[in-house]
């Protein structure tokens, strides 16, 4: 059984889940089944990663074949960009309902606090590459998605890449009913989010890392640049303790009661990032992973940059 974290809203998310960002299509179905037979209840999507119908066949499977019920899985996906207008927010969800078969989700987030140009284009962008905003506030979106557990669709809602100010608006919002549950930001070693993770979990909001090895297969990565999984002192530490830098990695977030959802669909690879629960990092190589960050990220969002509520513009 996964340790959980307890959220806002009482529900309870397993501290450990499967990401399913570039998951292909026709190796999805196959990692979620694996994945819960490894033991994974908790499944990250989002609509923009277009592969939900996969997944949601995946969770159809493992539910049919009686290897779990619904209820004992927790499922995560994400409100994209183009459906923050309050008038499309219930049509977004549903139509990842719909693609994952499921009748609710466990939690969903607004995926990033911008709103862009309604329309089949998922990336609206401008001449400069620019996303095309919608004019949309994400307050009106966020009571948009308060509707959206008043109507059963979700159990509860959260945001993503959100900063502590954006955080703090949504927080201060006039009658406001339901407050987020989690923020899922970029974190690992080389962005340990300190600040913001304090700052979330001193208002009673969870916080999910994304990325945890630093997303070696993000299109943009560039050949020559360090990984995360290759960095000689993660190697030193995981070494110490006979796990893989991997294993290490994320058993970062977890001593940190931080959520984890690292992404795989290689079969022994999905069980390897589940391993985590036999050993403790010490304080020292806690100190010493914390010690490595740079403020580096993968994902600096530059598509978004001119937008009013781009969220990477302040310190956290
Ligand atoms: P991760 O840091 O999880 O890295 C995934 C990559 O690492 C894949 O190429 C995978 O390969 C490889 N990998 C996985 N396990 C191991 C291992 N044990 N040893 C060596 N390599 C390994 O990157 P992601 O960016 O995918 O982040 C994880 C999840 O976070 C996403 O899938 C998504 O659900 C979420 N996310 C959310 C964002 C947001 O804006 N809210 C943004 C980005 C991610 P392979 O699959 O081939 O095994």
């Amino acid at each position: 059984m996964i340790p959980a974290v307890t959220l806002n809203s009482g529900a309870a998310m397993p501290i450990v889940g499967l990401g399913t960002w570039r998951a292909d299509q026709g190796k999805v179905i196959e990692a979620v089944k694996l994945a819960v037979s490894a033991g994974y209840r908790h499944f990250d999507g989002a609509l923009v990663y277009q592969n939900e119908e996969e997944v949601g066949a995946g969770i159809g499977a493992v539910i049919d074949q009686g290897m779990v019920k619904r209820e004992d899985l927790f499922i995560t996906s994400k409100l994209w960009c183009t459906f923050h207008l309050p008038s499309l927010v219930r049509k977004g969800c549903e139509k990842t309902l719909s693609d994952l078969r499921l009748d609710y989700l466990d939690l969903y987030l607004m995926h990033f606090p911008m709103g862009s140009q309604p329309g089949d284009n998922l990336f609206p962008l401008d001449e400069h590459n620019q996303v095309i905003p919608d004019g949309s506030n994400f307050l009106d979106t966020w009571e948009a998605m308060e509707e959206l557990v008043d109507a059963g669709l979700v159990k509860a809602i959260g945001v993503s890449n959100f900063n502590r100010d954006q955080i703090e608006a949504v927080l201060n919002k006039p009658g406001l009913k339901y407050k987020p549950a989690n923020n899922q930001i970029e974190c690992h070693p080389y962005l340990t989010q300190e600040k913001l993770i304090g700052y979330c979990h001193s208002k009673g909001i969870s916080v999910t890392a994304y990325s945890p090895l630093g997303s070696p297969d993000r299109p943009w990565a560039l050949p020559d640049e360090l990984t995360l999984l290759d960095e000689p002192q993660i190697e030193a530490i995981a070494k110490k303790y006979h796990k893989t830098p991997a294993q290490v990695l994320i058993r970062f977030h977890t001593q940190r009661n931080v959520i984890v959802i690292a992404k795989s669909v290689t079969p022994h690879r999905i069980k390897e990032n589940l391993q985590l629960f036999d050993f403790e990092l010490s304080e020292e190589d806690m100190q010493t992973m914390l010690s490595m960050n740079k403020n580096w990220r993968g994902f600096p969002q530059l598509w978004a940059s001119k937008h009013k509520d781009y969220p990477l513009n302040t310190e956290y």
